[in-house]
């Protein structure tokens, strides 16, 4: 199957509001372009440097997602394009993204990264320290960030249950947020959960954007 009929089997069967991220991490330009041929336009990147030179050489219309974890001194150089940043799993990366938005008077949209799987490696805040800067931080102090969702990562495992169950704690919390610290604002409204092994539970626990690589694009290994 090609690139462009694996994306079109998946918006068939993707819900209408789950948006569709097509992760291009170690893809050729090429085949990039086959998917940007058939009118998708939100493509992710986990370095900064592999999406800064993507950026480049790629059509000015693509909304560039960051997923992977990144590190502070880094935030200046994806600063000036970057539409949405699904990793931040700090307070110190968060002011640094409304730092560098501001320097270049855009507004980032940033997703917290919440911490679900067993694996220790994962990425994330541990929920009760998300819970606790919500608390304590006024968010409004940082203008040039919006804060549109949460994002996480299942376990990599076979076992479905358990996977659904993370997803399902996921969406609880962000439900939680949604009512608590986020009443008041209307853009708190994305979940950002799903990859190509998963992205089925997670899209009936909730997802309101898949992030799949190998599915459209092949294995990598
Ligand atoms: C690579 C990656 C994906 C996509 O994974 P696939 O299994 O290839 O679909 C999604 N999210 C993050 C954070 C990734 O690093």
């Amino acid at each position: 199957m090609s690139v462009s009929s694996r994306i079109a089997f998946l918006r068939n069967k993707l819900p209408s509001n789950v948006k569709l991220i097509a992760v291009s991490k170690f893809r050729s330009v090429e085949a990039i372009m086959e998917a940007y041929e058939t009118g998708l336009r939100l493509l992710g990147e986990n370095r900064a440097q592999e999406l800064i030179a993507k950026q480049k050489v790629l059509p000015d219309d693509i909304e560039w997602h960051f997923i992977g974890s990144l590190q502070k001194n880094k935030v200046k150089d994806i600063a000036p394009f970057v539409h949405t940043i699904h990793s931040v799993d700090s307070l110190k990366l968060l002011q640094e993204i409304d730092k560098q938005a501001g320097k270049q008077l855009r507004i980032i949209h940033v997703l917290l990264e919440i911490h679900i799987a067993r694996e220790k490696s994962k990425h994330g805040f541990i929920p009760e320290e998300c819970r606790n800067m919500l608390e304590k931080e006024d968010m409004t102090a940082y203008p040039n960030i919006r804060i549109c969702g949460l994002m996480g990562m299942a376990t990599f495992t076979d076992e479905k249950e358990q996977v659904r169950k993370e997803f399902r704690s996921l969406c609880s919390f962000f439900q939680e947020f949604k009512s608590s610290f986020f009443a008041n604002c209307d853009y708190f409204t994305e979940l950002s959960m799903g990859m190509t092994d998963d992205y089925e539970i997670a899209v009936s626990e909730g997802s309101t954007m898949v992030r799949i690589g190998s599915y459209i694009f092949g294995e990598r290994y």
